[in-house]
């Protein structure tokens, strides 16, 4: 089984904490459509025989493109790869880009899963991270999708900082839990140096983030969404019984997964490439030359890191028996040997032959991962 990832970088407007390759324009939408679906075919092999599971369409801002971009592309994946009768389609939206009856038409055309980029029902929150829309739109969204007829519908909440009060991090939850939505994905924010947010930050003219601060909202949401039945099946993904992502965890349990569109990365079990964030090279070059992307051959060291970093993000963590079978005895006994402090301090834990960080592990995850590479 895989999964094809497929970028869309255009956005209204660029928001402060943005460092995804997403452009504040439209202009090249159309040109961007055809490169594509250049793209799909010309990359129909990459997955060999693997069957598609599921789909998704992330960005930037997909909801941008029409009905029609989205129904084309859809076909063409149909036509040239092998996929299941109805993988998990995901589109997804930003609240000021959407409305009823676009969300029906998606419906019809395959997509069937929406994760809309809220991050905060309060004005000062979006505000300070620069987002475009205010607590109406995010509201009004909520009212759109709730009648849309989805049935699998995930929303994004930012977490960390200065603007949000405990106050206000237990109401933006309280919205979510009341929507009956069976998906939560929040983020601590982060503040890159390059970003918008970065920059003011460092001129004074906004607050920092704080890292205490990040920690409590961190407790109070793990608090809660356990109170509400949500498994915390990774760092920053909640789900309901049977509704995690499924794309999502391809990325988590070492499954190969193609990545069309500028700066995408794909993997297929023995090399990662990426593309370009170049928009117009992407366009020049795509179907012409391979001059779109770039490739590393992984050794076993670089793919024992990556499960190490990667399973130690959810909630089934690092399989001791997987890694004696996949990367040899030397992997799983450097593994037995530098784990053990983590064990010992309480931030791991042993589930049948897994090791797993606890809720507070979680917070130190890429520090745990790091001292357990090889
Ligand atoms: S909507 Fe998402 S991708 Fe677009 S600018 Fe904002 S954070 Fe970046």
């Amino acid at each position: 089984m895989a999964g094809i990832y497929i970028h869309i970088p255009f956005c209204k407007s660029k928001c402060a904490y943005c460092n995804f390759f997403s452009l504040a324009s439209e202009s090249k939408i159309q040109d961007y459509v055809e490169a594509l679906k250049k793209e799909i075919i010309a990359r129909k092999t990459y997955l060999g025989n693997e069957i598609v599971k599921t789909i998704y369409f992330g960005g930037g801002t997909p909801s941008l493109l029409s009905v029609k971009n989205i129904e084309e592309i859809i076909n063409l994946l149909n036509k040239n790869y092998e996929i299941v009768s109805s993988p998990e389609t995901t589109l997804e939206i930003n609240p000021d880009t959407i409305d009823r009856e676009k969300m029906s038409s998606l419906k019809q055309i395959g997509i069937n899963r929406m994760s809309v980029g809220i991050q905060s029902f309060h004005d000062d929150d979006l505000k300070y991270l620069g987002r475009r829309h205010d607590s109406r739109h995010a509201m009004q969204v909520l009212d759109d999708l709730k009648h849309s007829g989805f049935d699998k519908i995930t929303l994004d909440l930012i977490y960390g900082m200065p603007t949000l009060t405990e106050e206000k991090w237990n109401k933006n939850l309280d919205i979510f839990f009341s929507t009956g939505f069976s998906h939560l994905s929040a983020y601590a924010l982060t503040v890159e140096p390059k970003t918008i947010l970065g920059q003011r930050i460092e001129k004074g003219d906004l607050q920092n983030i704080s890292e205490d601060d990040a920690i409590r909202h961190y407790n109070i949401l793990v608090e809660r969404t356990k109170e509400n039945s949500f498994e915390h099946y990774e760092i920053s993904n909640f789900a309901k019984e049977g509704c995690r992502s499924q794309h999502n965890s391809i990325y988590w349990k070492d499954v190969k997964y193609l990545g069309l569109g500028a700066s995408a990365h794909s993997y297929n079990g023995n090399s990662r490439q990426w593309n370009i964030s170049n928009l117009t090279k992407y366009i020049q070059f795509v179907g012409n030359s391979n001059d779109y992307f770039e490739k590393e051959i992984l050794t076993k060291e670089d793919k024992f890191n990556e499960y190490v970093m990667t399973s130690l993000r959810t909630s089934w963590g690092c399989d001791i028996r997987k890694m004696e079978t996949d990367y040899g005895e030397r992997y799983a006994v450097h593994f037995l040997k530098n784990v053990k402090k983590h064990l010992d301090s309480g931030i791991m834990l042993i589930k049948n032959n897994n090791y797993i960080l606890t809720d507070e592990g979680m917070l130190f995850a890429d520090g745990i991962a790091a001292d357990l590479f090889l």
